[in-house]
């Protein structure tokens, strides 16, 4: 196989509003929602936004942030005018870029984690704060056992006896704090992160990749031993602090958007689900995943050909063909090249689009050695069979 089939380009940057990325149905608008979370007139809007300005397709990003797909060169200037008018928007491509927090989204207005969030995001966007890469970012999970352990982040902060534990991932100790101490313990563990020489001359670099190369942390972070936790499955259905929703894909209408804010604000996951704040029942729309075992959250597809540049072949109907046949407690990523956008982590099944076919991986990721290659489409269900 060619070097050339498995080998995506690497961005190196995400999409904002302010810096879209040009995929292959137009440009990737991404808004950030503060602490993760939509009033129902910023979700109305957005809606209205993308079938205005975009092709009405909204998908939802593994850092619980919100992609209008299908914008335009010229359809890009009145959709900023509008995102901005809702309070969505940071003043530069550049502070939206270092605004990467992750909120558990099962916080409580009592528990202190959604103020947290803000004042987080405040500080990294300040005037005078410090640059950190742009995928470089926080995850705060304080909730009374962690729940995003697989979410990517770089700094951690969770609940612990005496307050909170904030921690550089990768890491086996950290620090604990006061609740009140948590954003400024964890500025400074991003200080130190710059000051050891963890952003490289590109600006590129990832807190793990930092304590692999035999950084050692600050004395104060070495303290308190990171717990393990159990792994954590988001469940479909109503919780006490609403109803989670799914999507085939992580994506919506643009209409479907619009009917779950008539039902409340909206807390975006990062499990690509939404969470109904405060709804007592689940919504009964169309285009919605309701029951936990939907055979359509057993696989992930990244958008794929044609609307993806880099894609070989598409991925979604293949997706919806294999999903009946996935396993309950199975999961299969199906992705257009090696890069792997919509699973960057192992899954049982892999199959990696390249020019010959589609490749399979067990227990690994789309860039992962493959246990069989070049599999014709319409033979993969009788592959996936003979397992
Ligand atoms: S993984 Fe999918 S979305 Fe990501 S670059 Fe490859 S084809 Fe495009």
């Amino acid at each position: 196989m060619s070097a050339r089939s498995r080998s995506p380009v690497i961005q190196g940057w995400c999409p904002g509003a302010l810096r879209p990325m040009e995929s292959g149905d137009g440009w990737v608008v991404r808004v950030r929602p503060r602490a993760g979370r939509l009033s129902q007139d910023q979700a109305r809007e957005i809606a209205a936004l993308s079938a205005a300005h975009g092709n009405g397709l909204i998908d939802l990003s593994a850092r619980a942030n919100v992609q209008l797909r299908g914008v335009s060169m010229a359809s890009h200037t009145p959709l900023i005018a509008g995102l901005r008018g809702l309070d969505l928007l940071d003043d530069s491509a550049e502070a939206e870029s270092q605004r990467n927090v992750t909120l558990a989204p099962f916080w409580s207005p009592r528990d202190g984690a959604y103020d947290m969030a803000l004042d987080l995001s405040a500080a990294l966007t300040a005037p005078r704060a410090m640059r950190l890469p742009s995928k470089f970012g926080f995850v705060l999970d304080l909730g009374a056992a962690p729940i995003l352990r697989h979410s990517a982040a770089d700094i951690r902060i969770e609940r612990a006896l005496g307050g909170a534990l904030v921690y550089a991932n990768g890491a086996q100790t950290g620090a604990v704090v006061p609740m009140a101490q948590a954003v400024t313990q964890a500025l400074g563990l991003a200080q130190w992160f710059v000051d050891a020489g963890g952003v490289g001359p590109d600006g590129r670099g990832r807190m793990a990749a930092l304590l692999a190369g035999g950084a050692a942390l600050p004395a104060d972070f070495t303290m308190h031993p990171v717990p393990l936790a159990p792994p954590f499955m988001p469940r479909i259905g109503l919780h006490p602090t609403g109803a989670l929703v799914g999507f085939d894909f992580g994506q919506m209408q643009a209409e479907t958007l619009a009917a779950l804010a008539d039902l409340g604000p909206l807390r975006i996951t990062p499990w690509r689900m939404v969470l109904v704040e405060g709804a007592t029942a689940m919504p009964n729309l169309p285009q919605l995943i309701t029951q936990p075992d939907d055979p359509m959250l057993r696989v992930i597809a990244c958008t794929g050909a044609p609307a993806c540049s880099q894609a070989h072949r598409p991925t979604r109907d293949l997706a919806r063909a294999l999903a009946p046949h996935i396993p309950q407690a199975s999961l299969c990523h199906i992705s257009g090249c090696a890069k792997g956008c919509a699973h960057p982590t192992a899954a049982a099944l892999t199959l990696t689009a390249t020019p010959q076919g589609f490749d399979l991986v067990l227990n690994g990721c789309a860039g992962d050695t493959p246990t069989r290659a070049g599999l014709a489409p319409s033979f993969i269900p009788q592959a996936l069979h003979a397992l």
